[in-house]
């Protein structure tokens, strides 16, 4: 049995979609060609998305 990913609700699943959610999930591995850097980067920006969808994103 695969486990997925759910990056909206950064939680676990055992379904290809997200039953939180209703989005795609993938499988969760390390980046084996991205530098980290990139690949916080990336994270980041998702992180900042999340925040502005819920409206809870505020300026430091
Ligand atoms: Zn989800």
């Amino acid at each position: 049995m695969e486990l997925y990913y759910c990056t909206n609700c950064t939680k676990y699943t055992m379904d290809q979609k997200c039953k939180i959610c209703n989005k795609s999930t993938s499988i969760p591995r390390p980046p084996k060609y991205a530098p980290d850097d990139k690949y916080t980067k990336y994270r980041a920006e998702i992180k900042i998305d999340e925040r502005r969808l819920k409206g809870l994103y505020q300026k430091t």
